[in-house]
């Protein structure tokens, strides 16, 4: 239920009525807002009839049933949009297109400090590299682990870029949160609820992908996960979903943008590169996943992908992405907006 304070109501209101919501078994998240602050009461949906008992509290406009199985996440919780920021100085879900650029896998020191230096060159404002990799084959490179968080906070220390970086098991949540300045949540993992409780306890935001084989209210259901653990930071990651088509590696859903947009308040990334897996359609897929209104961009660069030890195909080169980014810009602006 959401509970609606009147636009003059004090903090002395709000205080009593989530003592009240604490008291009938309930768990409270206060969401701010312009004029009116408003209440989720998160729990059992059998008692709607006792909560609705609060809209006789001072300062209650009225209590409300959330439709929507996600909460939190919903737009009916919280009608502005959100906006996450990220280390000290980038926030996702603004007036700027966020660009999160670098390699899939993070390989050497030399390696990610090249490609930290040059994708700000180009106008990227945050780092990507997977330091633990969730590959569909054991055999695969699965990543420097600890060293690899070493090189991306050397590469974040030199270049001012924050980085985000993936994690795969809730033991390594606290070890990764220690050095990353966002957490991503992979699609293999988007569904792990053990690990998206853990995430929601790390005080860092997280990048949270959609599952290939993902419905919008099921990923919704997802982030819902975090945000019910306190953690209110969830920028979503459209990344491919799996079709019949086997042109791409996935099927990139844009149409996903405008019903994220209309569903919930949390702001929504795409990751092009994954979505194809194909360098060649991965600038086309950055523009119109930007004239759709995504707030931000995860793009894979390699200084040299024909050596990269992990997707390769799909990485765009250091000069691809520059000028990419130039185009990018155009349509940022077209949009009223800026890179
Ligand atoms: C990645 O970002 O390198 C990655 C493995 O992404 P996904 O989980 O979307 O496949
Ligand atoms: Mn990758």
């Amino acid at each position: 239920m959401i509970i609606v304070m009147k636009a003059g109501a004090g903090k002395k209101d709000r205080d009593e009525v989530v003592k009240r919501i604490k008291e009938l078994g309930y768990k409270p998240h206060i969401i701010h807002g312009t004029t009116r602050d408003v209440i989720g009461a998160i729990g059992d949906e059998r008692g709607k009839l006792v909560l609705q008992s609060l809209e006789n509290m001072h300062g209650v406009e009225n209590v409300l049933p959330i439709l929507q199985p996600y909460k939190l996440a919903s737009s009916e919780v919280k009608h502005e949009p959100s906006q996450v920021k990220v280390g000290s100085n980038v926030v996702i879900g603004g007036n700027k297109v966020v660009v999160m650029a670098g390699p899939c896998s993070v390989e050497s020191e030399e390696q990610i400090i090249e490609s930290a230096k040059l994708v700000k060159e180009a106008g990227a404002t945050m780092l990507r590299g997977g330091a633990f990799k969730p590959r569909t084959s054991p055999y695969s490179f699965q990543g420097l682990e600890e060293e690899g968080l070493k090189m991306l906070a050397k590469a974040r220390d030199l270049t001012g870029l924050p980085f985000v970086t993936e994690v795969i098991n809730p033991e390594t949540v606290d070890l990764v949160a220690d050095y990353a300045d966002m957490l991503q949540i992979g699609a293999r993992n988007s569904q792990n609820f053990a690990l998206l409780k853990k995430v929601g306890q790390c005080g860092k935001p997280i990048l949270l992908k959609r599952g290939m084989a993902m419905t919008i209210q099921e990923f919704l259901m997802s982030a819902e996960y975090i945000m019910s653990e306190g953690n209110q930071g969830v920028v979503l990651c459209e990344r491919g979903i799996r079709t019949f088509e086997t042109a791409t590696r996935n099927t990139l859903d844009l149409s996903a943008i405008p019903v994220l947009k209309l569903k919930t308040h949390l702001p929504v990334v795409i990751d092009p590169s994954h979505g194809t897996g194909n360098y060649h359609y991965v600038a086309p897929m950055c523009y119109a996943a930007v004239a759709a209104g995504a707030d931000g961009l995860i793009v894979e660069v390699h200084p040299d992908p024909e050596r990269a030890s992990s997707d390769g195909p799909q990485s765009l080169k250091p000069k691809k992405f520059a000028a990419m980014m130039e185009k990018l810009r155009l349509f940022a602006e077209a949009d009223g907006r800026s890179l």
